[in-house]
C-alpha cells in the first residue's frame, strides 16, 4: 500500500476538516475523470489544490514525492551531475541538465530546463557536493522538473546519512512509471523467440555487420560475441508489461541451446505461467509508446517469504 498517499491523506484530511471517506471519495472521482492518468498521489494532490489547500509551502523529504505534484520543494545534496545536453526545437537551440539530489531518505533525478539555472552547473557554482533547496518544482514521472519558476538556492545545511544507492521500488505493474527502477514478482504469460545481435568483446557495444566483417565504432574490426534477447509479456493482476531480458539472464529462466529453436520452443512454452521476482529499469519506448521493462536481475520467488508474508497478513497476494 502507498504509504505516501496515506500520509498525504491525512495532511489534506487534518487540513479541510474533510473526513477520510468524503476525501477518498473526492481523490477517486479525480482518478476516474482523469481515467485512470494520475496515480492517487497525484490524484490527492489535484484535490487538494481545488480545496484550496496549499501542501506545496512546506518541504518534503525525497521519499515523500510522487508523480503528478506541484510545487515541490526539496532540500538535498547533489551526487551526480550528467553532462549538460543541448537539443534544437523550433530552430532554436536548447539546453537540458540533469542531476542526482540525495537526502537521508532516498535520491531522486532533478532536470533543469531553465537557462538561469542550467548556467549554474556551467559555471561550475554547484557541483556534486553541493548542498541545495529546490523551490516550486514539479514532478514529471519520477523526476523533478525546474522550469523558469522554479529556483534553486544553495544552502549551508549540513546533510548526514545520505542515500546514494539505487532506489528499486517494490511495485505493482499497474504503477509502473517511466524512469524508475523496480522490482515486482509477476507470471510469465507470453514469451517471444530470442533474438539475436552481435557485441563488440571489448566494449559490449553493439557492432555494425558490414562487407569486410562486424565493426565496432570504437574498436573497429572484431571478432563479435554472438547475443540473445527475448522478449516476455508480464502479468501481476493489476496489469501487464513487455520485459526485455537479456542473455546473461535467460539462463536463470531455465533458456539453453538458443540457437536450437525447437529446444527454445519447449523452454518457451514451459516458462508460461512460472513467477518469478523481476528487477530492473522501467523506460518509454519511443517506436511502441509505451512503457517496456528492461529486466536486469531475476530471482525465484521464495515460497517461505510468501507464506511468512500471508500469514503476517499485511500485504495483498
Ligand atoms: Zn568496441
Amino acid at each position: 500500500m502507498g504509504t505516501n498517499y496515506e500520509k498525504l491523506l491525512e495532511r489534506i484530511s487534518r487540513i479541510s476538516g474533510l473526513n477520510r471517506d468524503e476525501l477518498e471519495r473526492k481523490i477517486e472521482a479525480k482518478r476516474a475523470k482523469l481515467a485512470g492518468l494520475i496515480t492517487k498521489e497525484g490524484a490527492a494532490q489535484v484535490v487538494a489544490a481545488e480545496l484550496g489547500i496549499s501542501l506545496g509551502e512546506e518541504r518534503l523529504k525525497i521519499n515523500e514525492l510522487v508523480p503528478g505534484m506541484r510545487k515541490v520543494n526539496v532540500l538535498g545534496k547533489i551526487i551526480r551531475i550528467f553532462p549538460v545536453r543541448s537539443f534544437t526545437r523550433n530552430g532554436k537551440s536548447n539546453r537540458v541538465a540533469s542531476f542526482v539530489l540525495a537526502d537521508d531518505t532516498s535520491n531522486v533525478r532533478v532536470v533543469l530546463w531553465d537557462s538561469h539555472h542550467i548556467d549554474l552547473i556551467e559555471k561550475g557554482e554547484i557541483s556534486e557536493g553541493s548542498v541545495i533547496e529546490i523551490v516550486n518544482a514539479s514532478m514529471r514521472d519520477n523526476e523533478i522538473h525546474l522550469g523558469s519558476f522554479s529556483e534553486i538556492k544553495k544552502s549551508a545545511e549540513v546533510l548526514e546519512n545520505i542515500v546514494t544507492a539505487k532506489i528499486v521500488k517494490e511495485k505493482r505493474i499497474s504503477e509502473f512509471r517511466p524512469n524508475e527502477s523496480v522490482k515486482a514478482r509477476a507470471f510469465v504469460v507470453q514469451s517471444f523467440e530470442p533474438r539475436f545481435f552481435y557485441v563488440c568483446p571489448e566494449c559490449k557495444g553493439r557492432v555494425e555487420r558490414e562487407e569486410e566483417g562486424f565493426v565496432c565504432k570504437v574498436h573497429g574490426r572484431v571478432a563479435p560475441e554472438k547475443r540473445a534477447v527475448i522478449n516476455l509479456v508480464l502479468d501481476d493482476g493489476t496489469g501487464t508489461i513487455r520485459a526485455v531480458v537479456f542473455h546473461d539472464l535467460l539462463e536463470k529462466l531455465g533458456f539453453q541451446d538458443l540457437e536450437s529453436s525447437e529446444r527454445v520452443l519447449d523452454q518457451r512454452e514451459s516458462l508460461l505461467g512460472t513467477e518469478w521476482i523481476f528487477s530492473g529499469d522501467v523506460r518509454n519506448n519511443a517506436f511502441f509508446n509505451e512503457l517496456e521493462f528492461v529486466v536486469s536481475d531475476i530471482e525465484p520467488v521464495d515460497l517461505d517469504l510468501v507464506i511468512s508474508e500471508l500469514e503476517k497478513g499485511d500485504k495483498n497476494l
